[in-house]
C-alpha cells in the first residue's frame, strides 16, 4: 500500500493534536506534506520532528525566524504568514485535515477544495460562513469532503449517499454541555474555566464555549444543511447528555439508523484518514452495559436561545450564518476574555443579525467582506455588554 500524503491544517489545536497522534501510531501508512499553526512555533515543530513532514507553516509572520532555529537539522522546510498556510494548504495532499478554529479557516479550506483531492473537515465555522459558495467549489473541482465533526461523521456513515430521497429527517445529538441543567440566573455568573471544563469532549477554548451555549449546536446543523441535501425542516437537534449516540438518520419508511462509540475524536478522525478504509485506534471500546442507559431530552430554547437563533436562520440562508458565526466569534472571544457575561454571547448574537442585513455573498471574498463588517459591529455592540 503507498502511502497516503496528509497536510493538517490547524496542527498545534486539539483535532490537530489528535491526527498526529494516529499519524504515529500507523508508520509508514501515511507521508506528511505540510503542518500550519497560528502562534505556537514549538508545538508545530516538535509535531513536525514526530511525523517527519517536509513543510512547517507558522500563520504568524514575526515568527519565522524562531520556526527556522526550532527545526534546524529536521529536514522539514520552515514559512511563516497567511499566504503561505495557504499555499501549503493547495499543495494537493491527498487528504489535508482542515482544524484550523474560525472563519480564519476559510482562505487555506478553499485552497485544499479548489486542488479537487480530499478535505477532511473539521472547520465547521468556515462552512457556516461560506456554505453554498464552498460546497460549489468542491463540486466544481471534485474535491470530496468528509466531515469530522463526531455528529456529521455519524450521519455521514448512516445516510444513503445514492438514495437521499429516502430520506426524511436528520437528528443531532448534543451533550448539552456543562450547564445543561443549571438555572437562567446561575448561567448569568459562569466564568470562563467553567464554561471550557466539557463533561465528555475535550476541545479548544472556543469551541468548548459554543458547547456550553449550544451555539456549536446551531452552528453544526448548518453546517449539515450544506453537507446533507435535505430542506431545513429535516434537520433536529436533541439533548444527549451520554455523547454516546453520535447522531442519527431517519427514513421514510421508519428506520432510524444511528453510529454509537466513545466520545473521543479520534474516532471519527481516523475514519477520514484510513476513507474507505477502516483503522485501528487505542479509543476505549464502547460498553453498552457499563454505559447502561442513554437519555434523550429536547432542547431548551430559553435557556439555550443560541440554538433557536441558528434554527431561524436556517432556511433563510444568505449572509446570516457568516453573520451569525463572527458575532458568536466575537462574543466568544470578549467572554473568554472575561469581558462579557455568558448570556451577552448569545444576545450579541441576535442584536447583530437584527442590525446588519447584506444580501447573500456569492463568492469567497464577499463572504470575508460580511464577515469583517459583521466583527466590526459585533465589537461595537459587546461594547455595551461591558463588565
Ligand atoms: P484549537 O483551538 O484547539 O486549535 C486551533 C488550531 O488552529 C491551532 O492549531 C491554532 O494554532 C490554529 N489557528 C488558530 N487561529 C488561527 C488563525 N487565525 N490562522 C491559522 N491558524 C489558526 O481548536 P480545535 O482543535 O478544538 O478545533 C478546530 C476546529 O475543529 C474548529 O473549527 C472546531 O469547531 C472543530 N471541531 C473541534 C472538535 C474538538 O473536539 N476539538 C470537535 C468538532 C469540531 P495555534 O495553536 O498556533 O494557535
Ligand atoms: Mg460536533
Amino acid at each position: 500500500m503507498t502511502a497516503k500524503t496528509v497536510t493538517i491544517l490547524g496542527a498545534t489545536g486539539s483535532i490537530g493534536k489528535s491526527t498526529i497522534d494516529l499519524i504515529s501510531r500507523n508508520p509508514g501508512r501515511f507521508e506528511v506534506i505540510a503542518l500550519t499553526a497560528h502562534t505556537d512555533v514549538q508545538g508545530l515543530a516538535a509535531a513536525a520532528r514526530r511525523v517527519g513532514a517536509r513543510h512547517a507553516v507558522i500563520g504568524s509572520e514575526a515568527l519565522y525566524s524562531e520556526l527556522r532555529e526550532a527545526l534546524d537539522g529536521s529536514g522539514t522546510q520552515p514559512a511563516a504568514g497567511p499566504d503561505a498556510v495557504v499555499e501549503v494548504a493547495g499543495s494537493g495532499a491527498d487528504l489535508t485535515m482542515a482544524a484550523i478554529v474560525g472563519c480564519a479557516g476559510l482562505a487555506p479550506v478553499m485552497a485544499a477544495l479548489k486542488s479537487g483531492r480530499t478535505v477532511a473537515l473539521a472547520n465547521k465555522e468556515s462552512l457556516v460562513s461560506a456554505g453554498g459558495v464552498m460546497t460549489s467549489a468542491a463540486a466544481e473541482s471534485g474535491a470530496m469532503i468528509l466531515p469530522v465533526d463526531s455528529e456529521h461523521n455519524a450521519i455521514f456513515q448512516c445516510f444513503d449517499h445514492a438514495r437521499p430521497h429516502g430520506i426524511r429527517r436528520i437528528v443531532l445529538t448534543a451533550s448539552g454541555g456543562p450547564f445543561r441543567t443549571r438555572s437562567l440566573e446561575e448561567m448569568r455568573q459562569v466564568t470562563p474555566a467553567e464554561a471550557v471544563a466539557h463533561p465528555n469532549w475535550s476541545m479548544g477554548a472556543k469551541t468548548s464555549v459554543d458547547s456550553a451555549t449550544l451555539m456549536n449546536k446551531g452552528l453544526e446543523l448548518i453546517e449539515a444543511f450544506h453537507l446533507f441535501r435535505l430542506g431545513a425542516d429535516a434537520f433536529d437537534a436533541v439533548i444527549h447528555p451520554q455523547s454516546v449516540v453520535h447522531s442519527l438518520v431517519e427514513y421514510v419508511d421508519g428506520s432510524v439508523l444511528a453510529q454509537l462509540g466513545a466520545p473521543d475524536m479520534r474516532i471519527p478522525i481516523a475514519y477520514t484518514l484510513a476513507y474507505p478504509e477502516r483503522m485501528e485506534t487505542p479509543c476505549e471500546r464502547l460498553d453498552l452495559v457499563r454505559t447502561g442507559r442513554l437519555d434523550f431530552e429536547a432542547p431548551d430554547l430559553e435557556r439555550f436561545p443560541a440554538l433557536g437563533l441558528a434554527k431561524a436562520i436556517l432556511a433563510e440562508g444568505g449572509a446570516k450564518p457568516a453573520i451569525l458565526n463572527a458575532a458568536n466569534e466575537i462574543a466568544v472571544a470578549a467572554f473568554l476574555d472575561s469581558r462579557i457575561g455568558f448570556l451577552d454571547i448569545a444576545t450579541i448574537a441576535s442584536e447583530a443579525l437584527s442590525v446588519y442585513d447584506p444580501p447573500a455573498p456569492r463568492s469567497v471574498d464577499e463572504v470575508f467582506e460580511v464577515d469583517a463588517r459583521a466583527r466590526e459591529i459585533s465589537s461595537d455592540i459587546v461594547g455595551k455588554y461591558l463588565h
